[in-house]
């Protein structure tokens, strides 16, 4: 295990545009609920909740839901020490972007800059009638949220089954997965797609492929070359350590 962390460390002081790519794994030690899985939202909530046609057509009753803890747990949540070392990271310049497919804001959080959303972010709202975006923590969710232009009832800025995905935060992604030499992919299964095309993107252009997840995923015995079998927080605090001590 430590030979792979020292391997890791080693490469990504090497490269030139190292990103990460993150998926629910990371949150899931901030108390963030996975929508797959054992735990996990589906097993809470209908499914149907996040079919737009749906919210569309019962925006009331969706929202009533909505109140009834996802967000509550949403924002009741904390970034770990993996958001706050990749946070880190970029700061020092060694990680240019990360692409997460969680909705849940602590990559912001914990203070990384450049984070491109590929489904959105709970933390706003935006306006289907003429596309104003707020912030949550501006409105008393106990009723419903309102465009404050047109008054139409709002929509969580995230998206929902039957929506595209955000054309900006997409095409940047794709051009970070084209452009890197390193991909850390975290806390990702590989299963939702588009976004995890873009591990394979990034292979397919020659970048390192450096997995961190707890037991094997898609990527790991087809495009994975260093997997490190741990939570995203240890993993990342090792890394971060063994990546100081060797700086020099
Ligand atoms: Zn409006």
């Amino acid at each position: 295990m430590e030979e792979y962390i020292k391997k890791a460390a080693m490469i990504l002081r090497k490269s030139k545009y190292a990103v990460a790519f993150t998926g629910a794994g990371i949150s899931v030690e901030s108390g963030i609920a996975p929508f797959r899985g054992k735990n996990g939202i589906w097993n809470k909530y209908e499914e149907k909740l996040f079919e737009i046609n749906y919210f569309t057509e019962h925006t009331k009753e969706a929202w009533d839901m909505l109140f009834d803890g996802f967000y509550e747990a949403t924002f009741k949540a904390k970034p770990n020490a993996a958001h706050f070392a990749l946070a880190r990271f970029e700061k020092e310049g060694l990680i240019k972007a990360i692409i997460t497919q969680n909705i849940d804001d602590l990559h912001k959080k914990a203070g990384s800059k450049t984070v491109h959303e590929l489904h959105g972010n709970a933390s706003r709202l935006y306006c289907i009638n003429d596309g104003n975006r707020y912030q949550v923590k501006d409105f008393d969710l106990k009723t419903v949220p309102r465009c404050k232009k047109c008054c139409v009832m709002l929509k969580p800025d995230f998206v929902f089954f039957g929506e595209a995905l955000p054309e900006y935060d997409m095409l940047m992604s794709i051009k970070a997965s084209s452009k890197c030499d390193v991909m850390i992919v975290i806390g990702s299964t590989g299963i939702v797609y588009p976004a995890a095309s873009l591990p394979f993107q990034a292979k397919r252009n020659n970048a390192v492929i450096i997995e961190i997840n707890p037991k094997p995923s898609v990527f790991t015995n087809e495009i994975t070359d260093i997997f490190i079998p741990l939570k995203a927080s240890e993993a990342m605090m090792k890394l971060e350590s063994v990546y100081a001590a060797n700086k020099c």
